[in-house]
């Protein structure tokens, strides 16, 4: 097949084909030879001629000029109107210098033809010179003339349709330019469409190389994952081996498992059937036991009104360091009737008699004073040993009767470490009240695994001069405790409560440390304000009760108070009466007043009367519900081992004894 040829290159065959026309002119008339007459001489001359062919010296400068020069892109001429341009008139050599010029402007081409042998040669043709004809031959001169003008003519006739083959041609280079220009700008197009297809594609093939890059390194790191899954892989294959082995182990395992199971299945049934029969008997045991429960609160109460629903202790503390040892004899403990294994229960004291001493001048003799209560505490009496007494008592509130424990005597005699324990928290020194808790608080526990669930609320007042202030206040209220009133809890209710006090439940051992501190502090703080207040005031720790069976229905509550009392002693009659004194004197006097108001509740309480003055002291007012005939009450009366004190002693010895011969009666549970 052969290759398309692009048209710029058809052109230029063409253009190069038809070279040997375009040389035609240069075989025009030569100078010299008839440019003596100018040509406008022969134009003159041969004016009608020159007419028909005015269009040839244009062709043939066309012609003659540079194939690709710019006259042959020149504007085209409409046929028939065809006007070449001016050629300037030039007289003979200019003329000829014309010719030369565009001759030597043309390209080489290939040589010029020879002239056909026989054909008409013009008179200035080859150069030779033509024959010169005399002047006369006219006729010779027109003849010549004639074959030049014939000459003339046949050239004018063969250049004018060279000139059209020219034109022509020129015609299809300009077609074929113009497709050449439309294909160049097409190309051009193409070229653009291409270089931006090109740039795209450097650009993508930038892009494919920054992803081949990252893939490789992709690669890379997977690759190196590969080598460690592999790795892993055999650890895995290795572990899955020792795996298996065990499964083998464990499925043997399980097997023999799974015949003991159906051993135990069978044990299980018959276990099972066992428990039933348990569970039939345990509730056959928890009735029994519920009714060996409600004995033993029967029988524990008959015991402790055997021991009498009014009992006094007297505990004798020590001799306290920097104090004067009392002359031997002057406390003594005689034993009980056992021996001295049996707990002691008697007590004396010896006491000089200063007036018979005086009247005879001999040393005075003693007066023996014996005393006999339910359980005497001489002063090595422990904190344990004394509360062993009470923990009796305790059960006692837990079984739903009200207790309350007292303790009384002079200040100085041991009432507060009785009640609250020693100063620095040591256990060993721990007093009443926390101690009853702690004990209270076990003895509810055990009984929950009957079903029994209980509740305590504590509250902690004092009573000074006949006012109630709170020893549990806390933030402004702390110290100052304000007033509080005693107070029914309810219309016809036999509670009773105390206005604007705290009433806290407790439910550990922790708990009452703090009440038991705050109430600490709280005195503290009223100490500063007057003296040694604390000893002019009771104070009354009082835990409300409450028990439940809810399976049975059942529900017991009851109050236990345990109750620091102001000292007993009496004022010195020998006094003066400063301001001081005077005041001393109204706070004793109303001490006094309601610790012998104590004495009358418990007598009449004692000889059954109808009328009982509770509402005669502060004191007996709030604790009626712990005296009364369902009650039980334990006096601690406290004595001090020293001589000096001996009058205070026999004091408060003797108001104990008239509280210890008292009876009340028959105790009932507060039962509901
Ligand atoms: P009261 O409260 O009757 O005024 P306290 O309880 O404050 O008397 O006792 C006065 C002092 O005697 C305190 O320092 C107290 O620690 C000490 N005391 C009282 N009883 C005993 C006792 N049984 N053993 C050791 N010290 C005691
Ligand atoms: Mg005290």
């Amino acid at each position: 097949m052969e290759p398309q040829r692009s048209p710029l290159l058809e052109v230029r065959g063409n253009i190069e084909l038809k070279r040997p026309l375009v040389k035609a002119p240069s075989r025009l008339p030569l100078p010299g030879t008839r440019c003596k007459r100018g040509p406008d001489q022969m134009e003159d001359a041969l004016e009608p001629e020159k007419k028909r062919t005015r269009g040839l010296n244009t062709v043939t400068k066309l012609a003659t000029s540079h194939p690709r020069g710019p006259a042959l892109t020149a504007r085209p001429q409409p046929q028939g109107q065809t006007t070449a341009p001016k050629v300037p008139k030039k007289t003979g050599p200019r003329c000829s210098t014309a010719i030369v010029t565009v001759l030597k402007n043309q390209k080489p081409g290939p040589a010029i033809p020879a002239q056909k042998p026989g054909a008409v040669a013009p008179p200035m043709l080859g150069g030779k010179k033509p024959t010169k004809r005399p002047a006369w031959d006219l006729k010779g001169q027109l003849c010549d003339l004639n074959a030049e003008l014939k000459c003339c003519r046949e050239r004018t006739q063969t250049l004018n349709q060279e000139n059209q083959q020219l034109q022509d041609q020129l015609k299809e280079a300009q077609q074929q330019s113009r497709a050449l220009g439309a294909e160049c700008r097409t190309l051009e197009g193409e070229l653009a469409r291409v270089q931006a297809q090109a740039e795209q594609g450097q650009q993508e093939l930038g892009n494919l190389r920054a992803r081949v890059l990252e893939l490789e390194e992709q690669l890379g790191t997977q690759e190196s994952l590969v080598q460690e899954l592999q790795k892993e892989q055999l650890g895995l294959q290795e572990e899955r081996r020792g795996l298996a082995a065990r499964l083998e182990e464990q499925e043997r395992s399980l097997q023999a498992s799974e015949a003991a199971l159906s051993g135990s299945r069978a044990e299980v049934a018959s276990l099972r059937q066992e428990a039933t029969t348990q569970a039939a008997l345990l509730v056959e045991q928890g009735e029994r036991l519920h009714g060996l429960e409600m004995e033993r609160r029967r029988l524990h109460n008959q015991l402790q009104e055997l021991k009498g629903n009014i009992r006094v202790f007297c505990r004798v503390r020590p001799v306290l360091p920097g104090e004067p040892t009392p002359s031997p004899g002057f406390l003594l403990f005689p034993s009980g009737p056992s021996g001295p294994s049996d707990p002691s229960t008697r007590l004396s004291i010896s006491r000089p008699d200063e007036r018979r001493g005086t009247l005879s001048g001999a040393p005075a003799p003693t007066t023996r004073h014996d005393f006999s209560f339910d359980r005497v505490f001489p002063p090595g009496s422990g904190q344990d040993e004394v509360f062993e007494e009470i923990a009796m008592l305790v059960q006692s509130a837990l079984d739903g009767y009200p207790v309350c424990i007292f303790a009384y005597g002079q200040t100085g005699s041991g009432k507060t470490f009785t009640m609250e324990g020693g100063p620095g928290g040591d256990p060993q020194v721990e007093g009443l009240i926390p101690r009853a808790l702690r004990h209270l608080f076990s003895v509810a526990h055990e009984l929950g695994g009957q079903g029994w669930t209980y509740s305590f609320v504590a509250s902690y007042v004092e009573i000074y001069n006949e006012t109630v202030r709170d020893l549990l206040a806390t933030g402004t209220r702390k110290g100052q405790g304000g007033e509080c009133e005693i107070r029914r809890a309810g219309p016809g209710s036999e509670e009773l409560t105390v206005t604007n006090a705290r009433y806290v439940p407790v439910s550990c051992e922790k708990e009452v440390e703090a009440l038991l501190h705050l109430a600490r502090q709280n005195r503290a703080v009223a100490r500063t304000s007057q003296n040694e207040r604390s000893s002019r005031s009771h104070s009354v720790f009082q835990l409300q009760i409450c028990g439940e069976h809810a399976g049975r229905g059942l529900q017991c509550g009851a109050p236990l108070s345990l109750v620091d009392l102001a000292g007993s002693e009496r004022l010195d009659p020998g006094l003066a009466l400063g301001p001081g004194e005077r005041e001393r004197l109204r706070e004793t006097q109303a001490i006094n007043s309601s610790l012998s108001t104590l004495g009358l509740v418990i007598m009449a309480l004692s000889n059954k009367e109808s009328h009982v003055p509770y509402r005669n002291s502060k004191l007996t007012y709030l604790l009626q519900n712990s005296l009364g005939g369902s009650a039980k009450m334990l006096m601690f009366v406290n004595i001090s081992p020293l001589e000096e004190n001996v009058s205070e002693s026999l004091n408060s010895l003797r108001f104990a004894s008239k509280v210890n011969q008292c009876v009340i009666g028959t105790a009932q549970a507060n039962r509901k």
